[in-house]
């Protein structure tokens, strides 16, 4: 959704290759949870300067009290300079570096700030072209009732013949491992 998102890093591109990361990062992070703050705090302690900005008023309030004070800590350890209740605008190219337009969610105002990198975290969506091909042929269209997720194994006569099809995890929508990881056991169970 940034205008100029094709001169940007995702969080994936920053950390699955550390050494593409330039001496001066914006990170922004659209979800509050732990990728942007994550990324910032590795990308800072490899002495990089990082400016981290946020939607949210403080940084990541998805995350339970005991990750969000290890990010505050990491944070001001390595001097990661914090801007929050902004959004993130636009990207531009100028003279080689990143020219950021940052607009205050409360406020309207924009502002102006230049880096040589802008790496942006605001979830990810799921490929889905393996799934649609299978789901064709699936006994039960790829649809998991949430229902049958639910009690004593098993909940439900399995077809005699052919395969069922069912998506957990980020495959449904950007969440987390944890989610992930209660989807495919109550998915287990009923199997
Ligand atoms: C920087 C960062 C930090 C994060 N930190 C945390 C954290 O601290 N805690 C937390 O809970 N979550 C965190 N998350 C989110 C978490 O990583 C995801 O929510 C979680 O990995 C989703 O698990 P998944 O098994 O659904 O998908 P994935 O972990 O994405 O696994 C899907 C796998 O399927 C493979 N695959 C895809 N297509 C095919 C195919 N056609 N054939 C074969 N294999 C295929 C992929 O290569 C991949 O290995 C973070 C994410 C990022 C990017």
């Amino acid at each position: 959704p940034v205008r100029g998102s094709e001169l940007c890093l995702s969080v994936f591109d920053a950390l699955g290759n550390p050494v593409q990361i330039a001496d001066d990062v914006l990170i922004y992070d659209a979800t509050g949870r732990h990728p942007a703050p994550s990324a910032a705090a590795e990308i800072a302690a490899a002495g990089k300067r990082v400016t981290f900005v946020a939607r949210d008023p403080s940084i990541a309030p998805e995350m339970e009290h005991h990750s969000s004070i290890t990010y505050r800590k990491a944070f001001a350890e390595h001097n990661v300079h914090v801007l929050l209740e902004h959004e993130l605008v636009s990207v531009s190219a100028q003279d080689g570096r990143r020219l950021a337009v940052l607009r205050h969610l409360l406020t309207g105002r924009e502002l102006s700030t230049t880096h040589s990198q802008i790496i942006v975290e605001h979830g990810t969506i799921p490929v889905n072209g393996l799934f649609d091909e299978l789901r064709l042929l699936s006994v039960n269209d790829g649809a998991t009732e949430i229902a049958s997720l639910i009690g004593p194994a098993p909940l439900r006569e399995r077809a005699p013949n052919g395969f069922e099809l069912h998506r957990i995890g980020d495959a449904v929508s950007s969440r987390s491992v944890h989610a992930a990881m209660l989807d495919a056991l109550r998915l287990g169970l009923q199997f």
